[in-house]
Protein backbone atom coordinates (compact mmCIF):
# COMPACT_ATOMS: atom_id res chain seq x y z
CA UNK A 1 0.00 0.00 0.00
CA UNK A 2 2.63 2.61 1.25
CA UNK A 3 4.81 1.65 -2.26
CA UNK A 4 2.85 3.16 -4.84
CA UNK A 5 2.54 6.66 -3.12
CA UNK A 6 6.17 6.69 -2.90
CA UNK A 7 6.78 5.76 -6.19
CA UNK A 8 3.99 8.42 -7.40
CA UNK A 9 5.52 11.24 -5.75
CA UNK A 10 9.36 10.13 -7.04
CA UNK A 11 7.57 10.42 -10.50
CA UNK A 12 5.69 14.04 -9.58
CA UNK A 13 9.60 15.13 -8.37
CA UNK A 14 11.04 13.77 -11.32
CA UNK A 15 8.85 15.12 -13.75
CA UNK A 16 8.68 18.75 -11.84
CA UNK A 17 12.61 18.80 -11.65
CA UNK A 18 12.96 18.19 -15.49
CA UNK A 19 10.37 20.70 -16.35
CA UNK A 20 12.79 23.36 -14.21
CA UNK A 21 15.35 22.25 -16.15
CA UNK A 22 13.80 22.78 -19.35
CA UNK A 23 12.43 26.06 -18.89
CA UNK A 24 15.12 27.45 -17.43
CA UNK A 25 16.59 26.20 -20.28
CA UNK A 26 14.21 28.16 -22.35
CA UNK A 27 13.75 31.08 -20.41
CA UNK A 28 17.34 31.98 -20.17
CA UNK A 29 19.57 31.78 -23.55
CA UNK A 30 22.89 32.28 -23.22
CA UNK A 31 24.40 35.87 -22.24
CA UNK A 32 25.30 36.75 -25.97
CA UNK A 33 22.22 36.11 -27.69
CA UNK A 34 20.62 38.21 -24.86
CA UNK A 35 22.15 41.12 -25.45
CA UNK A 36 21.86 40.73 -29.08
CA UNK A 37 18.06 40.38 -28.72
CA UNK A 38 18.37 43.69 -26.89
CA UNK A 39 20.12 45.51 -29.42
CA UNK A 40 18.13 44.70 -31.89
CA UNK A 41 14.87 45.98 -30.83
CA UNK A 42 16.99 49.82 -29.82
CA UNK A 43 18.54 50.03 -33.10
CA UNK A 44 15.45 49.13 -35.37
CA UNK A 45 15.26 53.20 -35.53
CA UNK A 46 11.42 53.52 -34.68
CA UNK A 47 9.81 53.92 -31.33
CA UNK A 48 10.10 51.72 -28.54
CA UNK A 49 7.69 51.43 -25.23
CA UNK A 50 9.97 49.93 -22.69
CA UNK A 51 7.89 48.10 -20.17
CA UNK A 52 4.80 49.04 -18.08
CA UNK A 53 2.54 51.99 -18.85
CA UNK A 54 2.93 52.67 -15.38
CA UNK A 55 6.34 52.23 -14.87
CA UNK A 56 7.99 52.30 -18.18
CA UNK A 57 10.16 54.46 -20.79
CA UNK A 58 10.45 55.67 -24.13
CA UNK A 59 12.82 55.18 -27.08
CA UNK A 60 13.41 56.71 -29.88
CA UNK A 61 10.30 58.35 -29.80
CA UNK A 62 7.90 60.41 -32.36
CA UNK A 63 6.33 63.97 -31.21
CA UNK A 64 3.27 65.02 -31.97
CA UNK A 65 3.10 68.32 -33.57
CA UNK A 66 0.99 71.14 -33.83
CA UNK A 67 -1.14 71.37 -36.91
CA UNK A 68 -4.64 71.90 -38.88
CA UNK A 69 -5.95 69.29 -36.76
CA UNK A 70 -4.09 69.18 -33.45
CA UNK A 71 -3.48 71.82 -30.75
CA UNK A 72 -2.22 71.59 -27.39
CA UNK A 73 -4.19 72.13 -24.73
CA UNK A 74 -1.51 74.26 -22.72
CA UNK A 75 2.35 74.67 -22.24
CA UNK A 76 4.72 73.35 -24.67
CA UNK A 77 5.83 69.77 -26.69
CA UNK A 78 7.95 68.41 -23.92
CA UNK A 79 5.14 66.31 -23.21
CA UNK A 80 3.73 65.56 -26.30
CA UNK A 81 6.17 62.60 -27.16
CA UNK A 82 4.34 59.16 -28.12
CA UNK A 83 5.58 55.83 -29.79
CA UNK A 84 5.12 56.16 -33.41
CA UNK A 85 1.50 53.83 -33.32
CA UNK A 86 0.06 56.43 -30.35
CA UNK A 87 1.69 59.67 -32.88
CA UNK A 88 -0.12 58.51 -35.74
CA UNK A 89 -3.35 57.35 -34.44
CA UNK A 90 -3.82 61.32 -32.81
CA UNK A 91 -2.90 62.62 -35.97
CA UNK A 92 -5.33 60.34 -37.85
CA UNK A 93 -8.36 60.89 -35.25
CA UNK A 94 -7.41 64.91 -35.20
CA UNK A 95 -7.31 64.50 -39.60
CA UNK A 96 -10.59 62.57 -39.42
CA UNK A 97 -12.86 64.65 -37.43
CA UNK A 98 -11.53 68.37 -39.01
CA UNK A 99 -12.14 66.30 -42.40
CA UNK A 100 -15.52 65.18 -41.00
CA UNK A 101 -16.64 68.88 -39.39
CA UNK A 102 -14.19 71.20 -40.64
CA UNK A 103 -12.38 73.53 -38.85
CA UNK A 104 -12.16 71.10 -35.92
CA UNK A 105 -9.04 70.98 -33.69
CA UNK A 106 -7.81 67.32 -31.52
CA UNK A 107 -6.87 69.11 -28.08
CA UNK A 108 -4.37 67.37 -26.75
CA UNK A 109 -2.59 67.05 -23.22
CA UNK A 110 0.00 65.01 -21.81
CA UNK A 111 1.46 61.86 -23.50
CA UNK A 112 5.11 61.67 -22.05
CA UNK A 113 8.18 62.89 -21.66
CA UNK A 114 10.68 62.22 -24.29
CA UNK A 115 12.58 59.78 -22.38
CA UNK A 116 9.01 58.08 -20.98
CA UNK A 117 9.33 57.80 -17.23
CA UNK A 118 7.94 58.92 -14.15
CA UNK A 119 5.52 62.03 -15.04
CA UNK A 120 3.81 63.88 -11.74
CA UNK A 121 1.18 63.95 -11.42
CA UNK A 122 0.27 61.03 -13.39
CA UNK A 123 0.47 57.65 -12.47
CA UNK A 124 0.78 56.25 -16.01
CA UNK A 125 1.89 58.26 -19.52
CA UNK A 126 5.25 56.65 -18.36
CA UNK A 127 5.88 54.73 -21.73
CA UNK A 128 3.95 56.76 -24.62
CA UNK A 129 1.04 54.94 -24.34
CA UNK A 130 -0.93 57.36 -22.42
CA UNK A 131 -2.76 60.21 -23.74
CA UNK A 132 -5.42 63.02 -22.36
CA UNK A 133 -7.47 64.55 -25.15
CA UNK A 134 -9.89 67.25 -24.24
CA UNK A 135 -13.31 67.10 -25.46
CA UNK A 136 -14.41 68.56 -28.30
CA UNK A 137 -16.57 71.56 -26.80
CA UNK A 138 -18.71 73.99 -28.39
CA UNK A 139 -19.78 77.35 -26.67
CA UNK A 140 -23.65 78.76 -26.89
CA UNK A 141 -24.19 78.86 -30.14
CA UNK A 142 -22.41 75.94 -31.71
CA UNK A 143 -19.16 77.42 -32.55
CA UNK A 144 -16.02 74.86 -31.06
CA UNK A 145 -14.39 76.37 -28.20
CA UNK A 146 -11.00 75.38 -26.71
CA UNK A 147 -11.00 76.58 -23.30
CA UNK A 148 -7.38 76.45 -21.80
CA UNK A 149 -8.28 73.93 -19.29
CA UNK A 150 -10.04 70.76 -18.78
CA UNK A 151 -13.93 71.41 -18.57
CA UNK A 152 -16.62 68.92 -16.69
CA UNK A 153 -19.59 68.10 -18.04
CA UNK A 154 -22.69 66.62 -17.12
CA UNK A 155 -25.30 63.51 -18.50
CA UNK A 156 -26.67 66.24 -20.13
CA UNK A 157 -23.93 67.18 -21.87
CA UNK A 158 -23.49 70.48 -20.29
CA UNK A 159 -20.55 71.93 -18.46
CA UNK A 160 -20.94 71.39 -14.79
CA UNK A 161 -20.18 74.95 -14.13
CA UNK A 162 -22.81 76.43 -15.75
CA UNK A 163 -21.79 79.97 -16.05
CA UNK A 164 -19.07 78.83 -18.85
CA UNK A 165 -22.23 77.97 -20.64
CA UNK A 166 -20.56 75.54 -22.62
CA UNK A 167 -21.61 71.84 -24.32
CA UNK A 168 -20.25 68.68 -24.86
CA UNK A 169 -20.01 67.92 -28.95
CA UNK A 170 -21.57 64.68 -29.21
CA UNK A 171 -21.19 64.55 -32.93
CA UNK A 172 -17.43 64.75 -33.07
CA UNK A 173 -16.57 63.53 -29.30
CA UNK A 174 -18.18 60.24 -31.11
CA UNK A 175 -15.93 60.27 -34.27
CA UNK A 176 -13.14 60.82 -32.45
CA UNK A 177 -13.26 57.65 -30.39
CA UNK A 178 -14.49 55.56 -33.65
CA UNK A 179 -11.37 56.64 -35.36
CA UNK A 180 -9.30 55.92 -32.64
CA UNK A 181 -11.10 52.21 -31.95
CA UNK A 182 -10.66 51.53 -35.69
CA UNK A 183 -6.91 52.90 -36.50
CA UNK A 184 -4.56 51.12 -38.50
CA UNK A 185 -1.89 52.13 -36.35
CA UNK A 186 -2.66 51.25 -32.31
CA UNK A 187 -5.18 48.93 -30.41
CA UNK A 188 -7.09 50.95 -27.73
CA UNK A 189 -7.52 49.11 -24.13
CA UNK A 190 -9.20 51.75 -22.33
CA UNK A 191 -10.61 55.15 -22.96
CA UNK A 192 -11.54 56.41 -19.53
CA UNK A 193 -14.77 58.98 -19.74
CA UNK A 194 -17.66 59.23 -17.21
CA UNK A 195 -20.32 56.71 -17.26
CA UNK A 196 -23.09 59.54 -18.15
CA UNK A 197 -20.85 60.94 -21.11
CA UNK A 198 -19.98 56.96 -22.22
CA UNK A 199 -24.09 56.60 -22.34
CA UNK A 200 -24.15 59.97 -24.61
CA UNK A 201 -21.41 58.71 -27.41
CA UNK A 202 -22.93 55.09 -27.44
CA UNK A 203 -25.94 56.87 -28.84
CA UNK A 204 -24.58 59.26 -30.80
CA UNK A 205 -22.61 56.18 -32.45
CA UNK A 206 -26.42 54.80 -32.13
CA UNK A 207 -27.30 57.94 -34.48
CA UNK A 208 -24.75 57.73 -36.53
CA UNK A 209 -24.85 54.31 -38.17
CA UNK A 210 -21.47 52.86 -36.31
CA UNK A 211 -21.40 49.37 -37.26
CA UNK A 212 -22.40 46.82 -34.45
CA UNK A 213 -18.59 45.87 -34.03
CA UNK A 214 -17.65 49.66 -33.57
CA UNK A 215 -20.03 50.26 -30.99
CA UNK A 216 -19.44 47.04 -29.28
CA UNK A 217 -15.95 48.26 -29.03
CA UNK A 218 -16.98 51.31 -27.61
CA UNK A 219 -19.21 49.67 -24.93
CA UNK A 220 -15.92 47.41 -23.74
CA UNK A 221 -13.46 50.38 -23.79
CA UNK A 222 -15.22 53.44 -22.64
CA UNK A 223 -14.89 53.05 -18.84
CA UNK A 224 -15.06 55.37 -16.12
CA UNK A 225 -12.17 54.02 -14.35
CA UNK A 226 -12.96 52.26 -10.53
CA UNK A 227 -10.38 55.27 -8.72
CA UNK A 228 -8.41 57.69 -10.66
CA UNK A 229 -11.16 60.29 -11.28
CA UNK A 230 -14.26 60.10 -12.81
CA UNK A 231 -12.82 61.33 -16.45
CA UNK A 232 -16.14 64.26 -16.97
CA UNK A 233 -13.33 66.43 -18.03
CA UNK A 234 -11.53 64.58 -20.43
CA UNK A 235 -10.69 61.63 -21.87
CA UNK A 236 -7.31 58.98 -20.60
CA UNK A 237 -6.41 56.46 -23.97
CA UNK A 238 -4.15 54.13 -22.92
CA UNK A 239 -2.99 51.77 -26.40
CA UNK A 240 -1.59 48.22 -26.04
CA UNK A 241 1.85 47.93 -26.78
CA UNK A 242 2.82 47.42 -30.43
CA UNK A 243 3.29 43.83 -31.49
CA UNK A 244 6.55 44.65 -32.34
CA UNK A 245 7.42 46.19 -29.18
CA UNK A 246 6.87 42.96 -27.39
CA UNK A 247 8.56 41.54 -25.31
CA UNK A 248 10.29 44.45 -24.18
CA UNK A 249 6.76 46.19 -23.85
CA UNK A 250 4.53 44.73 -21.40
CA UNK A 251 0.92 44.76 -21.27
CA UNK A 252 -1.34 44.42 -18.52
CA UNK A 253 -4.89 42.01 -19.14
CA UNK A 254 -7.35 42.44 -20.38
CA UNK A 255 -6.63 41.67 -23.72
CA UNK A 256 -9.96 42.29 -25.48
CA UNK A 257 -11.73 39.96 -27.98
CA UNK A 258 -10.25 41.76 -30.80
CA UNK A 259 -6.65 41.90 -29.95
CA UNK A 260 -4.08 39.17 -31.46
CA UNK A 261 -2.86 38.10 -27.89
CA UNK A 262 -7.32 37.75 -26.77
CA UNK A 263 -6.94 33.93 -27.71
CA UNK A 264 -4.02 33.16 -25.73
CA UNK A 265 -5.15 34.78 -22.75
CA UNK A 266 -8.34 32.99 -22.83
CA UNK A 267 -6.52 29.77 -23.35
CA UNK A 268 -4.73 30.05 -20.20
CA UNK A 269 -7.80 31.24 -18.70
CA UNK A 270 -10.00 27.97 -19.84
CA UNK A 271 -6.62 26.07 -18.51
CA UNK A 272 -6.90 27.50 -15.24
CA UNK A 273 -11.02 26.53 -15.37
CA UNK A 274 -9.46 22.93 -15.14
CA UNK A 275 -7.96 23.10 -12.21
CA UNK A 276 -9.58 21.57 -9.38
CA UNK A 277 -11.46 23.94 -6.89
CA UNK A 278 -8.50 23.50 -3.92
ZN1 LIG B 1 -4.11 60.67 -18.18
Amino acid sequence: MLAFPVRKSFAVALIVALGLVASAALAIPPRGERARARRVVIEDGTSVSVGRATRGRLRNPALLEESDWVRYRNGDERFRWGTDEMIGALEQAGKHVSAEMPGSHLTVGDISRERGGRFRPHRSHTAGRDVDIAFYINDEDGAAAYPERFVRFNGHGKSRISDLGLVFDDARNWELVSSLLTSGDVIVQYAFVSRALKRRLLREGRRRGASEEVLARAETVLQQPPRGGRHDDHFHVRVYCDLGDKPTCRDRAPFHAWHPLAVDEARSLASLDVLPAR
